[in-house]
């Protein structure tokens, strides 16, 4: 049986041994198959993923209820998701009632710098009780709904845990879905890594400003990443010079509920 992965379709089947034996554009999908043997494997990760999935509905549930819209930001380490979320809090000044989930496996650190930026802050550490995951799933983001105000909130953001294969994987509720990618990353992380990509309704190309001291060819970035999701609003942003934070805001407000002041 061969590794278990979901599609942003929200399809999720295995490709077993033989698919390995086609022919395959290398280029694009994740085809990269564990040659485990049996089905015990693969029950449980689909048994782990339909939990995921109706928890996720029932986060969407508390969502709607309480008439807040959720984007769930996602990236690799370091991608610079706190730095755009404390510039986005500052630009918004208090403005759109936010809420921000943050998750980390471990640490305070990203909590304590969206303290006081006029939003709601809940952590999330995936180390305790989790194992330490890569991610934030459906029930870790429910453990964490109980200590945000959801009804006094138009726009909650669930910052997941940084790492750019495990979050796609995991609806947790969200209405959509934010990347963040760092210039210093390389041109190619589209290809290699697609689901991510494949997923973001919105993919914020951050630290621009580094444009003139990298190799970084912008070009072959974008046609990357159009080869993998041709239909991704792209934002070019530096959350450190504040270029394309207005658009950026402009994009999540869209998504917010319109509320009048409770
Ligand atoms: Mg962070």
């Amino acid at each position: 049986m061969g590794r278990f992965h979901r599609h942003p379709d929200g399809t999720a089947h295995t490709h077993d041994r033989d698919d390995h034996h086609e022919v395959r554009d290398h280029r694009v999908g994740d085809h990269g198959g564990y040659l485990t043997t049996g089905t015990a494997r693969i029950s449980v990760l689909e048994d782990i993923l339909s939990e995921n999935d109706r928890v996720a509905a029932e986060n969407r549930g508390s969502f709607d209820a309480a008439g807040l819209r959720a984007v769930n930001l996602m990236s690799s380490p370091g991608a610079g998701k706190t730095t755009l979320l404390e510039r986005t809090l500052e630009a918004f000044g208090g403005q759109l009632r936010i809420g921000i989930l943050e998750g980390d496996i471990a640490t305070a650190i990203d909590a304590d710098r969206l303290e006081g930026h006029g939003a709601e802050v809940a952590l999330v550490n995936t180390s305790a009780g989790f194992g330490g995951e890569c991610h934030l799933d459906a029930v870790m983001v429910r453990s964490g709904l109980g200590r945000l105000p959801l009804h006094e909130l138009q726009l909650l953001i669930i910052e997941n845990v940084g790492n750019l294969v495990c979050p796609a994987e995991f609806r947790v509720g969200e209405h959509a879905r934010a990347m963040v990618f760092s210039i210093t990353e390389g041109e190619e992380k589209p290809l290699k890594y697609p689901v991510m990509f494949r997923a973001a309704d919105v993919v914020v190309v951050n630290k621009v400003d580094l444009l003139p001291h990298l190799d970084f060819d912008l070009d072959l970035f974008l046609s990357n990443l159009r080869d993998i999701n041709p239909d991704a609003l792209v934002i070019q942003a530096s959350a450190r010079t504040g270029e394309g934070i207005g658009e950026w805001c402009s994009w999540l407000a869209g998504q917010a509920t319109p509320k009048p002041a409770a």
